[in-house]
């Protein structure tokens, strides 16, 4: 099988943003393979972002819950490492080989353990899909319908480790600020029609 991407992309929960640097290029990708482009990539990505916090409480905050997420979803596989990142931007951010980071900015902006693992299992959705080795959206709609996926499969992992997936709603509502105009409702309207949930409207107008 050929895989047709031949990039490697930091994804982000806002949106779509290509690293400026095209670090490795292959076809298919084997575990070990893809671990080793996520540790490449490492450095410049968390330099670009605050760098790493150590912070032994938000460290283990975000392990239990990490481990909580994994641990409750027998559809996930690999192994996931969760970081802070010093940026007071919102947002978060994964590489290939489990790096799964949050920024402060956001980190701060999150009400409760729900929201963490919502975050959480966005970044770990775009790990799962392989969002890394696609190529660069090459149109908004593209980049809104890659996060709107991310949300959805985030909102299965959340559900089937029986974390209310409305907390990745919730989460949207809170990036709805950083994100560019109309990507939110979008998302929310989209996710809300996936998971079958009855109040789109209702979700929209908290925004
Ligand atoms: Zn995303």
């Amino acid at each position: 099988m050929r895989c047709a991407s031949i990039c490697l992309t930091t994804v982000f929960l806002i949106g779509c943003h290509g690293t400026s640097a095209r670090l490795l290029s292959y076809r298919c990708l084997s575990p070990e393979a893809e671990a080793l482009a996520g540790a490449r990539a490492a450095p410049a990505v968390e330099a670009r972002h605050g760098g790493i916090v150590r912070d032994a409480q938000v460290e283990q905050r975000l392990e239990r819950i990490g481990q909580r997420l994994c641990s409750g979803c027998e559809s996930l596989d690999g192994e996931y490492r969760f970081r802070l990142l010093g940026s007071s931007k919102m947002n978060a951010a994964s590489l290939p080989g489990g790096r799964v980071y949050i920024t402060r900015g956001l980190y701060d902006r999150l009400e409760s353990d729900d929201q963490v693992a919502a975050v959480l299992a966005h970044e770990i959705a775009h790990i799962q899909t392989k969002d890394h080795f696609k190529t660069r959206c090459a149109s908004t709609e593209e980049a809104i319908d890659r996060e709107a996926d991310a949300d959805w499969h985030a909102a299965l992992y959340l559900r089937e480790a029986g974390i209310p997936p409305q907390a990745m709603i919730e989460v949207i509502r809170i990036i709805a600020t950083a994100q560019p105009m109309g990507w939110s409702d979008t998302r929310i309207r989209s996710l809300v029609a996936r998971l079958q949930l009855p109040d789109a409207e209702g979700s929209l107008a908290q925004n």
